[in-house]
């Protein structure tokens, strides 16, 4: 199946194949045609699939026809629970729209109000936003929702996770009840069902992820480690690996992302840290550096990696277990995008021991244990 049988028109096809995209992938297959037709969707599919064009290919359509009614405010609105996240949807829009005439722009938090609040006083197809600021926006009376055609949730389960659960209800009571709404999630279950009932009417439901997703693409392993000493040697060792193009290394802490950062830059590394106690420049720098393998090694804390879709990255590398299941799901999800293959290992010392134990339930296999020679652990 190719691109043309969707029915979008000749500016997106144009533009979808100078991205390179030879046909759609299973979720664009099934989400295209469901919300061209104006339908509510629920969908959710496995990191990496493809799930952004699945929402802004229908919405530009979208927006080529005219508007439905008169005023200045977005047609279409994204929401996304980080600042890299919008970023990367817009970096989407402005490929796929490159050849429509749309105007889009993003509120986020982490940087300045005045360019925001100019952008959102003037006429504006489609606002990429993250819950916090948007809502700081609207209680300004900066914000016209009059003329809102689609609201979408991206990444709707971690929007939960980060306590955004308010803030959306807010967002979404605030926008015309004829709007259709599209919500897509790494899982459909629990809450995200029952914010689903709350904003969505009628919704089709497309579930491509098992609840817990799998990754075929994705080699897990675990390594036993002894103490903090025994994870730096066993580091030191994978990433002397030659198959290792870029990593992101996961840390349970900010403090601990920079103090292993500058021990891998003291090393030689090509290394940087990436956390939310760093500016939005700041940030924004260092994972342009990694798109651009000026970078090799990413320390990063959760929040701050969610959502980071760089081809390169080979390897994943857990040198702290998440303390919440999900994550792990979400931290390996860095590797393996866009059909490449990636490998994510964990080095579990004694504190990990009971956070491997969820991880496990959770993907409902355990993890292979790998024994470096010379590396053994004391007691396996
Ligand atoms: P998800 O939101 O499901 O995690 P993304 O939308 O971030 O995934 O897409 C992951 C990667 O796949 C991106 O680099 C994107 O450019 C690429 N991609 C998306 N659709 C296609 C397609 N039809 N063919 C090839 N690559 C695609
Ligand atoms: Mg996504």
């Amino acid at each position: 199946m190719s691109f043309d049988s969707l029915n979008l028109n000749s500016e997106l096809l144009r533009a979808i194949e100078a991205c390179g995209f030879t046909e759609p992938s299973e979720i664009q297959r099934q989400a295209i045609p469901v919300a061209l037709a104006g339908r509510d969707l629920m969908a959710s599919a496995q990191t990496g699939t493809g799930k952004t064009a699945a929402f802004v290919l229908p919405v530009l359509q979208r927006l080529a026809t005219p508007a439905r009614s008169r005023g200045h405010g977005p047609r279409v609105l994204v929401l996304t629970p980080t600042r890299e996240l919008a970023g990367q949807v817009e970096a989407n829009i402005r490929e796929l729209g490159r050849f429509s005439r749309i105007v889009s722009g993003s509120v986020v938090g982490g940087v300045p109000y005045p360019p925001q609040m100019r952008l959102l006083g003037k006429p504006l197809d489609l606002l990429v936003a993250t819950p916090g600021r948007l809502m700081d926006h609207m209680e300004r009376g900066r914000v016209d929702f009059s003329r809102l055609e689609v609201l979408i949730l991206d990444e709707a389960d971690r929007m939960l996770d980060m306590g955004f659960v308010d803030a959306v209800n807010q967002i979404a009571a605030a926008t015309p009840a004829s709007r259709q709404t599209l919500l897509f999630s790494a899982t459909l279950e629990g809450r995200i069902l029952e914010i689903a009932r709350r904003l969505l009417k009628d919704p089709a439901r497309i579930a491509l992820a098992a609840n817990t997703e799998r990754h075929a693409s994705i080699e897990q392993q675990a390594h036993q480690a002894d103490d903090i000493g025994h994870k730096h040697k066993l580091l030191t060792h994978l990433l002397s690996d030659q198959s290792l193009s870029q990593a992101v290394i996961f840390t349970a802490t900010k403090r601990g992302a920079d103090k292993l950062a500058t021990k891998l830059q003291d090393q030689g590394h090509q290394s940087a840290a990436l956390h939310g106690d760093m500016n939005q420049g700041k940030r924004k720098r260092t994972v342009e550096q990694m798109r651009r393998g000026k970078v090799r090694v990413l320390v990063a804390t959760d929040v701050a990696a969610r959502g980071l879709d760089i081809r390169g990255i080979s390897h994943v590398i857990n040198f702290d277990l998440p303390m919440v299941a999900e994550d792990y799901i979400h931290r390996i999800g860095r590797t393996g995008r866009g059909g490449a293959t990636g490998t994510a290992i964990s080095l579990i010392g004694p504190d990990d021991r009971r956070n491997l134990a969820g991880i496990e339930r959770l993907l409902g296999e355990r993890l292979p244990r790998i024994v470096v020679p010379g590396l053994e652990p004391q007691k396996p």
